[in-house]
């Protein structure tokens, strides 16, 4: 008798055994993967690719729950019955213009692959499973995570877990607080040559907000982002603009940080609202992303799984510090165990939210670091059934 050896050896079965029901199922998940990248949805529209996840996971005898917490395309997706419960985070929304852009379609197919060839042992480790589908990562206010954790989706989850794509693989990528917020200045028309003394103009509100912010740069972090677009900017050379509008993402380190930042910049669009006498409504910016804190232990044991697949983390240099993007994973890390770490897809010089890294989304090696983020995932959960009490109480 060693109880050690028996232990050791019953997780290399288990791990054998998921490995073995995910390659059974790595067609079918690769098609998944590409269809998705096919017919790119934007947020909360992403009908289609909600259904051919559930259809996937009821297929695999999970019991699945659609448009779950009032969200059409937000879904929930449970195996098992064991005492240690993980939820695996699905994305699967597109960037307006660019479709897969951020690799959802791989965040997809990957969440149900490590879901399915952790299921097969889950009653063995002693595990629950569940996939949560969450729509909307890309939108960056009130996004699927964020009304999902206030409506109760996670509750009672013990880790939660997802891997995103990448040009390569990152353990713990430095994402960082954000808010997006939509700008509507009203002002009136009036022709602009003839009679432009009787104009008031919405076009140079927005004009003065961007000159206030490029002088507010001076005095915010380094950290910090801001940065937008005018999504209408007037009608006619000749028309005093009365309409126009923007979307505006403010970023810092952290909430807090966030909210020293929002004021001063709302400051710098009532500033051209001010100066022209145009209206200037600001809506949006209320419910914030969170920083991501990526839980030590869990992502240590992640790394190891991953790396028994080959996978590397070398060091990236200041990539390591270097504020990268946002997440509403973040908000999920602040409420639970959790981690978000990046997978290669080898798509340099393509980067996220580029066109160029869209196309890399469903190539070879996208197949391939979807495969390994689902097997290092479920890996990672026969670890934590195994020993997460003492590993969720590190932090
Ligand atoms: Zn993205
Ligand atoms: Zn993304």
């Amino acid at each position: 008798m060693n109880p050690a050896r028996d232990m050791l050896r019953n997780i290399m079965d288990a791990k054998s055994g998921a490995k073995e029901r995910f390659q059974s199922a790595r067609d079918g998940l690769i098609d998944l993967s590409h269809r998705i990248h096919a017919h790119p949805e934007l947020g909360f529209e992403e009908e289609q690719a909600s259904a051919w996840l559930c259809e996937s996971l009821a297929d695999a005898g999970f019991a699945v729950e659609k448009g779950i917490c009032e969200l059409p395309t937000a879904f929930r997706a449970q195996a098992g019955s064991g005492p240690l419960r993980v939820a695996i985070c699905a994305e699967y929304d597109c960037l307006p213009g660019i479709g897969h852009a951020c690799g959802h379609n791989i965040i997809a197919a990957s969440a149900v692959g490590a879901a399915l060839a952790a299921a097969k042992v889950a009653d063995e480790v002693g595990l629950t499973v569940t996939v949560i589908g969450t729509p909307a990562e890309e939108v960056g206010n009130a996004s699927g995570k964020i009304l999902l954790l206030e409506r109760g989706a996670f509750a009672g989850i013990d880790a939660a877990m997802m891997v995103h794509p990448a040009p390569f693989d990152m353990l713990r990528a430095k994402m960082i607080a954000a808010s997006m917020f939509e700008v509507h200045c009203t002002g009136k028309e009036s022709h602009a040559s003839a009679f432009p003394e009787l104009g008031v103009n919405a076009a140079d509100a927005l004009t003065i907000a961007q000159t206030a912010i490029g002088l507010l740069r001076q005095h915010i972090r380094s950290t910090d982002r801001i940065h937008g677009i005018v999504t209408n900017g007037g009608l006619a050379a000749n028309v005093v603009p009365a309409h126009t509008s923007a979307k505006y993402m403010i970023r810092s380190e952290t909430l807090e940080q966030l909210k020293e930042l929002r004021p001063k910049v709302y400051r710098c669009f009532e500033a051209g609202g001010l100066a022209t006498g145009a209206k200037v409504e600001i809506a949006g910016g209320d419910s914030p992303y969170a920083e991501m804190r990526h839980h030590e232990a869990i992502a240590a044991i992640y790394r190891k799984n991953s790396e028994a697949l080959g996978r590397t983390f070398p060091n990236l240099g200041e990539w390591e510090t270097r504020p990268t993007g946002s997440t509403d994973m973040g908000n999920v890390s602040l409420a639970i165990p959790s981690i978000h770490p990046m997978i290669g897809i080898n798509s340099l010089p393509a980067v996220n939210h580029q066109p160029e890294f869209a196309h890399h989304c469903a190539t070879p090696d996208a197949d391939k670091a979807m495969t390994d983020g689902a097997l290092a995932m479920a890996w990672t959960c026969i670890d934590l059934a195994n020993n997460h009490r003492t590993v969720l109480q590190q932090h």
